[in-house]
């Protein structure tokens, strides 16, 4: 492959786990650097919160024994110190912490001066200048080997993938910034086994320039992520099952924005399927009150309101009015099942 390869556990669990994966990396696949999370705060507090500096003696020893470079991440200036003291080669900057441009400032100021790597993933919201700006407080450091690392963004919309990849976000970067490197995390957009592989094919159809995947030798036991890490047969069948494009051919721009289409589709059809349920809501309760389905005066309102919305959008009038029709007619359907 000529993409980068990054693959490492969720969080560092053990001795033993972390060097189990370093060799297997090291003697069966080309990846040249072991990521692992040591600090681990979730979401909501009493999990396992990682098990931090003792995790980095055990990456430390990966490191010597197996010839891998080594990632963590990092979220205060404390662990940057800590990194630089047990030889972590590359840092990265969490999702979490990259929506937060007074931590990421801290961070950047305590790399000031060091030759570690940094990788800053995306913030949870899509926001590309919190993200970009992120990379710049780092660079501004005096940090030279700067990465953006595209995780996906939270999304309320439902959805196979855990977050949403929003692929015209990675691409504005890419666009504003030619020079950096922007690997792809489809890990975590994916958050599900099963679909690590096709997200990681559509990253690198998005002319990504390296791949960072969560791998653990007994993936139902990780502690943390455990339905989205590979084991390490998958792992080896992703890596030779993935196709690398032409990224300079003429039809990469094409197949950019058909990924971006893509993306919209999912979204709209995943919003029409949440209108719909409330319409079945809707139904119900309208039966329970002996109300009548098409309430006409409802519907006029309705579409007045939406085309003027249409206007504001831009949308064709004729194209509008046909499609809440349909959409309208529906929603008739489905309430007219309720009774
Ligand atoms: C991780 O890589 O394990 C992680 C916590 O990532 P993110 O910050 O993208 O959620
Ligand atoms: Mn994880």
């Amino acid at each position: 492959m000529k993409i980068t390869l990054i693959a490492g556990p969720c969080s560092a669990e053990s001795e033993e786990q972390i060097l189990k994966t370093a060799e297997f990396l090291a003697t069966k696949t080309s990846v040249k650097t072991l990521r692992a999370g040591v600090w681990k705060l979730r979401t909501r507090p009493g999990g396992f919160e990682g098990h931090g500096e003792k995790a980095l003696r055990w990456l430390q020893s990966a490191k010597e024994k197996f010839g891998l470079s080594v990632a963590v991440e990092v979220t205060t200036p404390e662990h940057v110190e800590l990194c630089s003291k047990y030889n972590i080669d590359t840092v990265w900057i969490g999702a979490r912490t990259t929506g937060n441009p007074f931590l990421v400032q801290k961070i950047a100021d305590s790399l000031a001066g060091s030759d570690l790597s940094v990788m800053v993933k995306n913030p949870l919201n899509p926001d590309w200048a919190l993200w970009l700006g992120a990379i710049e407080r780092v660079e501004e450091a005096g940090i030279t080997n700067v990465i953006a690392v595209h995780r996906g963004f939270g999304t309320t919309q439902h959805s196979e993938l855990r977050n949403s990849p929003m692929w015209e976000i990675p691409i504005e970067i890419k666009r504003r910034r030619p020079d950096l490197q922007i690997y792809c995390d489809p890990s975590h957009i994916a958050g599900r086994a099963d679909l690590v592989f096709p997200v990681a094919q559509r990253a690198l159809d998005m002319a990504m320039d390296g791949l960072m995947i969560e791998i653990h030798p007994d993936p139902k036991h990780a502690l943390t992520d455990a339905f989205q890490q590979l084991d390490f047969s998958e792992f080896e069948k992703l890596v030779s099952q993935l196709v690398e494009k032409d990224t300079h051919g003429k039809h990469n721009e094409l197949e950019q924005m058909r990924a971006i289409i893509d993306d919209l589709d999912e979204e709209l059809i995943a919003t029409l399927a949440k209108r719909m349920k409330i319409v079945e809501k809707i139904g119900e309760y309208k039966h329970e009150h002996k109300v009548s389905t098409l309430q006409m005066e409802r519907w006029k309102k309705l579409l007045e309101n939406r085309l003027n919305l249409g206007r504001k959008y831009n949308l064709n009038e004729e194209f509008l009015t046909a499609l809440l029709n349909v959409i309208h007619a529906e929603s008739l359907r489905i309430q007219g099942d309720k009774r």
